[in-house]
């Protein structure tokens, strides 16, 4: 493993009355204007509770949502109902209600601004605009690994100005991501999904890194297309993919069976060259998952990331197969993605593997490009 060279938050040495600018991964998801799951804001306000029972004045910075009109509001008052800290919020980033609360925080209270991509500074990281962010700190915590693949301010701006640490969700992903890239043998990675364009950085240096790559979901797509086998109405990149090129390596393995919605809607299984014009395939087949089954309990470390087939429509036995042989195996286990994450969810069994990183994009681009821009700024 690479040594660490970033340091990381101990609140211990964090004197009662310091002024922290944390910047938290709040990006929780909405439903009828509430947050509808708190998992991921229990995590952040650990950080946060920490800090401010040290007697830190915290002030968090953070965004939500895509469109940048969107407020965290929401979020602030689903924080409200999950901890007794006096935590405000400023109806703004860094405007008059933001410096006026800001200046009145006292030891041991938390301020909230509101979401940071309603400042347009925050996306082109505009110095001027950092450092009016900046100003809210006398240190910066990052503790938001999922947001800090993007080169905004408040991940790479503000770092700059002030001392820095990783808070300890952000360094959890960290270590564990690290690992991905220095895996034990024999290891083997795992990845489904769709849209082999986002994931050609990720496969190459899967590929260089681990003894197995086996390739599910409708990525597999890609690689019997240059194969040369029929795909039927599959879903498959409109694009030109590297598919070709990475099947070179000799170390791409795709599912020998796969398991097709016929036209009639029927589901049936046949073996991957045998996919007829009219069939979708939307999962991998049975003798594929015992071949799997094998290489998962002989390995000593596994990444897995993207669903093996199209499980929200039922198409679930090689996802959640593949979830249960890992879970199940005495292998460090890595698992990440969005749509991995949310079948894990469903399944209940995220404790039964080593990490199950919640950073998405950012972990593909961390493993994929050995690093990403706000790990670079708080080195
Ligand atoms: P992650 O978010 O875990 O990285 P992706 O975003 O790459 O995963 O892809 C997940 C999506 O791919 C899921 O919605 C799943 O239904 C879909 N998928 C996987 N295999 C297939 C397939 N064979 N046909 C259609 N969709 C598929
Ligand atoms: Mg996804």
């Amino acid at each position: 493993m690479e040594p660490i060279t970033i340091p990381s938050l101990q609140v211990e040495n964090i004197a009662p009355g310091t002024r922290v600018l944390l910047r938290a991964s709040l990006n929780v998801p909405l439903e009828g204007g509430a947050v509808s799951n708190t998992f991921r804001l229990r995590e952040s306000l650990e950080t946060i509770e920490s800090l401010a029972h040290t007697g830190a004045r915290v002030v968090v910075c953070a965004h939500i949502g895509r469109a940048k009109t969107e407020s965290l509001l929401p979020v602030w008052d689903a924080m409200k109902k999950e901890s007794d800290l006096p935590i405000y919020f400023a109806t703004d980033v860094c405007g008059s209600d933001a410096t006026k609360k800001a200046a009145t925080l006292k030891n041991g209270e938390v301020l909230l601004l509101e979401n940071v991509r309603q400042e347009a500074g925050e996306e082109t990281n505009d110095p001027v605009f950092a450092k009016k962010l900046a100003s809210f700190g006398d240190v910066y915590v990052n503790d938001a690994f999922p947001d800090s693949h993007r080169a905004h301010a408040s991940v790479v701006g503000v770092p700059a100005l002030l001392p820095h640490f990783m808070g300890p969700n952000f360094a959890r992903e960290y270590v564990a991501l690290e690992r991905a890239r220095t895996p034990e043998s024999p290891s083997l990675a795992i990845v489904g999904g769709a849209k082999l364009e986002t994931k050609e950085p990720l496969l190459r240096t899967l590929l260089s890194l681990y003894d197995s790559v086996f390739v599910g979901g409708a990525l597999a797509n890609e690689f019997y297309k240059a194969q040369g086998y029929e795909v039927g109405k599959s879903l498959i990149s409109g694009k030109e993919t590297s598919a070709g090129a990475l099947l070179k390596s000799g170390k791409v393995q795709v599912p020998e069976d796969v398991v097709v919605q016929t036209t009639l809607g029927k589901k049936e299984v046949r073996d991957a060259s045998e996919v007829l014009a009219d069939d979708i395939i939307y999962d991998i087949g049975p003798r594929s998952l015992e071949t799997l089954k094998k290489t998962i309990a002989e390995a000593r470390f596994i990444l897995w990331n993207g669903p093996m087939g199209n499980f929200e429509a039922g198409y679930d036995e090689g996802t959640f197969s593949v979830a249960k042989f890992v879970a199940e195996s005495s292998a460090t286990s890595v698992v990440g993605g969005g749509d991995t994450v949310a079948a894990i969810e469903r399944l209940g069994n995220a404790k039964d593997y080593t990490h199950v990183s919640s950073a998405g994009g950012a972990m593909l681009d961390f493993i994929g490009n050995g690093t990403i821009a706000g790990v670079e700024a708080l080195k």
